[in-house]
């Protein structure tokens, strides 16, 4: 299974079965990172919410091809992307014609591998983040059979390791199947809040369980990058030294140094 012209580490899909943790924001914002420091970056949507192509500025009507048309095959993944507002960060928007994938690719047996497929041509990116809906369906598995890695963005809150070993079940046997590439890029804490006890220990906690796996840069809560998808543009342009784009960029760096791409001080 290696058809794929590009890095498969530099494939990420940004995945968390859970709602509301920060996949999104994450995508936008580390797209947003590493495209600052040089890197050729696409960001994928493949959630019909279509929120990391509003928030990275592409309009509804812009959206004419939309990852859709490519998991249906109806379009090529290059038909479908757009340059975003920023240099080096270009989009695969989607929109809720989206939700109705699932349903319509269920009797094709390549389903699972659609969008590995779009990605095998050759395309000019460095690094291409999958944003993944807020379910382990058909759509997520298509980003997990595509990806090199998963990043995983956990909410620091009480329940924020329930559901994390289903997912990691899911990587499992993603990797004994579908894609044996398939790497843990690793864990973001996210919506950290240093005045709550709460948060600590839970950061302490998932450390604890997942060790090495949790990125050392922790997300702050930081209500710049709720307010940014307001401005159609990512937290890292909105306000680049407010305390969320700070650790994304602290993100961005610690992923490079991972790869190889930066050394590590
Ligand atoms: P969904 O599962 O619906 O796709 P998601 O996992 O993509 O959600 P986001 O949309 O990134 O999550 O975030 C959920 C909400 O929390 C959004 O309103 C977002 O602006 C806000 N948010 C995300 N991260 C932070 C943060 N670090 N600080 C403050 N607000 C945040
Ligand atoms: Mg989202």
């Amino acid at each position: 299974m290696t058809d794929n012209p590009l890095h498969e580490a530099k494939i990420i899909a940004v995945a968390n079965q859970k709602g509301g943790v920060g996949k999104t924001t994450t995508a936008i914002n580390l797209g947003a990172a590493l495209a600052l420091s040089g890197q050729k970056v696409l960001v994928i949507d493949i959630d019909p919410q279509g929120n990391a192509s509003t928030g990275l500025g592409i309009l509804a009507s812009q959206r004419e091809t939309t990852t859709y048309d490519v998991l249906l095959g109806e379009a090529e993944l290059k038909d479908a992307i757009i340059p975003s507002t920023i240099d080096n960060l270009h989009v695969a928007p989607a929109n809720v014609e989206l939700s109705g994938a699932d349903a319509e690719l269920m009797q094709s047996p390549d389903r699972a591998e659609r969008l590995r497929a779009a990605l095998s041509q050759e395309l000019p990116y460095d690094y291409v983040i999958i944003d993944c809906p807020p379910s382990l369906n058909l759509l997520t598995v298509n980003a997990l059979s595509a990806a090199g890695s998963i990043l995983v963005p956990l909410q620091c809150e009480f329940f924020a390791l329930e559901g994390v070993s289903q997912l990691l079940t899911t990587v499992k046997r993603i990797q004994t199947g579908l894609n044996q590439n398939l790497r843990i890029k690793g864990i973001a804490l996210t919506m950290y809040d240093k005045r709550n006890n709460l948060s600590a220990q839970v950061a302490e906690d998932v450390r604890e369980n997942l060790g090495d796996l949790v990125f050392k840069t922790m997300i702050p809560r930081n209500v710049r990058l709720s307010e940014a998808p307001s401005f159609a543009m990512p937290a890292l342009i909105y306000d680049p030294d407010c305390a969320g784009s700070i650790a994304y960029q602290a993100l961005g760096r610690e992923i490079l140094e991972r790869d190889g791409v930066l050394e590590s001080v």
